[in-house]
């Protein structure tokens, strides 16, 4: 792929962006075309579904001689369920299609389909079909989830982000490389009684990091965001991931990706009303401000700022050495 301007290397989000921009979405079904953590389409009787497809790639998303293979499993279908719960709503069910590479013993398929059921179970939201494949190729996992609502909620959106909203977070942020990102919980059980009892702005699952998240909200908003860097909730492992990498443990609060936890908005006194009593009584914390532009800002305690780049940590393909 080579762009207008004649430079081969590319990244993910041009990819999806080209496509985004091209898709239909004008039909009556639909609700909420691409750009989403999911698609949203309308359900006869007044509800709607989120459906969402993800797939991961041995070599490229998990080492296939490390990492074991229900471990892959329970990833891949978490956090298909994560980007569902960015909806605001629980996950219905599920389906997956696995391509083994050729030479795959019986007992490691099992494996697979064993994280995949696990998933399942945890979160309640059953594994129901998918397809198995062999070829001369990686092993390759595809998830696609779905959730719906009968319409009494509705879907929480990337694009709902208002200038003087407040940006929220739950949980710790940081350091999942340590562990956390092969056990991933998505807020699905919180997303849901978040949107029954409170007006949320936007919302999306922390999959690409803070900073990265951020952004997407941002973009599909066309606002900016700061963020102050005390309230951050620096996670144990982003302090303990610090210590290794030399860097602030805020950093990797900030740009480690799979944290699977949820980021919304909310206006200023609704705002409150969540951190004061939170659903579920899931830690939430209120970590800065949606404003005017398209900036994102890091605001220091000594009233110091710096423009972080959210756009820093996609995957970039291309040619190797067009990087
Ligand atoms: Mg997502």
């Amino acid at each position: 792929v080579t762009d207008a301007r004649g430079d081969s290397s590319w990244g993910e989000f041009d990819l999806v962006d080209a496509i985004c921009r091209r898709t239909d979405a004008a039909s009556d079904v639909v609700a909420v075309g691409p750009g989403d953590d999911c698609a949203v389409l309308h359900l006869p009787g007044g509800g709607w579904a989120a459906v969402t497809t993800d797939t991961v790639v041995g070599g490229s998303h998990f080492d296939p001689h490390a990492d074991p293979l229900e471990a892959v499993g329970f990833k891949a279908y978490a956090s298909a369920l994560s980007d569902v719960a960015a909806m605001g709503v629980e996950a219905t069910a599920g389906v997956a299609a696995v391509v083994l590479p050729r030479g795959t013993n019986y007992d490691d398929a099992r494996r697979l389909e064993a994280g995949l059921r696990r998933a399942a179970e945890r979160f309640a939201a059953p594994l129901v079909g998918g397809d198995v494949t062999m070829g001369d190729s990686p092993l390759v996992l595809t998830v696609t989830a779905w959730g719906q609502s009968d319409g009494s909620v509705a879907p929480l959106l990337r694009s709902s982000a208002r200038v003087g909203h407040r940006v929220l977070v739950t949980g710790e942020l940081g350091g999942s490389l340590l562990g956390r990102h092969l056990e991933p919980e998505p807020r699905l059980a919180f997303a849901a009684a978040l949107n029954r009892a409170f007006t949320i702005g936007a919302a999306i699952d922390i999959s690409d990091g803070l900073a990265g998240d951020v952004g997407h909200v941002m973009k599909r908003s066309g606002v900016g965001a700061a963020i102050d860097a005390a309230r951050v909730p620096v996670s144990a492992a982003a302090r303990q991931a610090a210590e290794r990498s030399g860097r602030e443990a805020l950093w990797h609060a900030l740009h480690d990706g799979e944290d699977f936890e949820l980021l919304f908005t909310a206006a200023v006194e609704e705002a409150g009303r969540i951190v004061a009593d939170p659903p579920l009584g899931v830690p939430v914390t209120d970590i800065g401000e949606i404003v005017e532009g398209d900036e994102l800002t890091l605001r220091h305690e000594d009233g110091r700022t710096e423009r972080l780049n959210p756009r820093a940590f996609e995957h970039r393909m291309g040619p190797k050495e067009d990087r």
